[in-house]
């Protein structure tokens, strides 16, 4: 949270004002400043992340088949389902969980119509081949890069590849607005398109000229996201810490491997996540997250379930366990360990304590 006072002032200006949404003075600001600071080619502001991507998805007139990946959060696949596309689940690589674009292009049939990515907590997919394989089959591509904000790949932001990426700033993501979300996208002449799903197709007064919605940020969340944007980079600085300290601790704990340990690759500090091989370390994934919820400390399985698991894909072949055993996999062994910027050296050095000396804590006990 930024500073309370800082927040009042905004607050207090918007009292005056009585602009409180469509397009006000914090929305137009954050909106620049947005655009600096990812180096954004074109940058529009939503509601929420989730909003963002369907809209995204709608102004890019996609049909049919969508290739994605089952390992994500639910509004990667849930904003295909609202729009009638159909995802096709690819499996993912076993090092960094983000699609595997070898496996992309056996999944394409004449009814595809774009690739949507994710960067997996923060690791960068294989842009330059997913790109290659779109040009070669006309192909959109989409990336669901909440878990990438501000993030380079390859000397490059990473909100430069593709057609489309989609940014939320849900309250727990590194930036937020509370509740809040973002596109930036390459083709400047989507952006009028973009506008009105966003606000019910009203062009003019009297003039509604598409069905859209309400996915407009208010002045409420766009001030938060003006005081919040200042302190990111030091919020990343203090995570950069952690991430080291986490990595000290972890050493040479048989079985526990920091997914996202290499900075020159993933510099997204938004998540921790650790995979847990049972045959090496002796507790599988859940028994640990069992085990630190003995000692106060809250991992997080992410992604579980698998999206391909949802009922309602029965019948999809894509959903095919046999097509999709690294996610399977995978799905099983992650977990994420806390991890934000106030969280104190000796707190991490007490978690890694926990997970390398497996013991259970008990009231009264040692
Ligand atoms: C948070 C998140 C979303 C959803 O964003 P909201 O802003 O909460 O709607 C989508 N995809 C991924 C990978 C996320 O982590």
């Amino acid at each position: 949270m930024p500073p309370l006072e800082d927040y009042q002032e905004r607050m207090a200006h918007l009292w005056e004002t009585l602009h409180l949404t469509n397009n006000g003075e914090y929305h137009k600001a954050l909106k620049e400043e947005l655009k600096n600071y990812l180096k954004a080619p074109n940058l529009m502001l939503f509601n929420n992340g989730t909003l963002a991507l369907f809209l995204g998805l709608k102004a890019l007139h996609l049909s049919g088949e969508v290739i994605t990946t089952p390992f994500t959060f639910p509004a990667t696949v849930e904003a295909l389902d609202w729009l009638g596309l159909t995802p096709v689940f690819c499996d993912i690589r076993r090092d960094d969980y983000t699609i595997d674009a070898d496996k992309i292009e056996a999944l394409i049939t004449e009814k595809t119509t774009a690739i949507l990515a994710v960067h997996v907590f923060g690791n960068p997919c294989d842009t330059r081949k997913i790109q290659e394989i779109a040009d070669r089959h006309h192909l959109k591509v989409i990336y669901d890069g909440a878990h990438a904000f501000s993030s380079s790949y390859l000397g490059q932001p990473i909100v430069s590849y593709g057609d489309m990426t989609m940014l939320s700033f849900h309250a727990t993501k590194l930036f937020h607005t509370v509740e809040g979300g973002a596109l930036v996208f390459s083709e400047s002449k989507l952006e009028e398109e973009l506008g009105l799903l966003r606000n019910f197709g009203i062009a003019a007064p009297e003039q509604v000229v598409l069905s859209g919605l309400n996915a407009k940020m208010s002045e409420v969340h766009a001030a938060m996201g003006l005081e919040v944007l200042p302190y990111v980079e030091q919020e990343k600085l203090r995570r950069a810490k952690i991430l080291k300290r986490y990595k000290q601790g972890l050493e040479g704990v048989a079985g526990i491997r920091i997914v996202n340990g290499d900075e020159s690759m993933n510099n997204s500090f938004q998540y921790l996540p650790i995979e847990v091989d049972q045959e090496v370390y002796g507790l599988n994934r859940d028994e640990l997250i069992d085990l630190l919820k003995t000692h106060e400390i809250y991992g997080r399985k992410y992604f579980y379930p698998l999206c391909s698991s949802f009922s309602w894909y029965e019948g999809n072949p894509s959903t095919n366990p046999k097509n999709l055993s690294v996610a399977m996999d995978i799905a099983e062994k992650v977990m994420t360990l806390p991890y934000y910027g106030r969280l104190r050296e000796e707190d991490v050095d007490y978690i890694c304590a926990c997970i390398r000396n497996k013991v259970i804590y008990q009231e009264g006990g040692e």
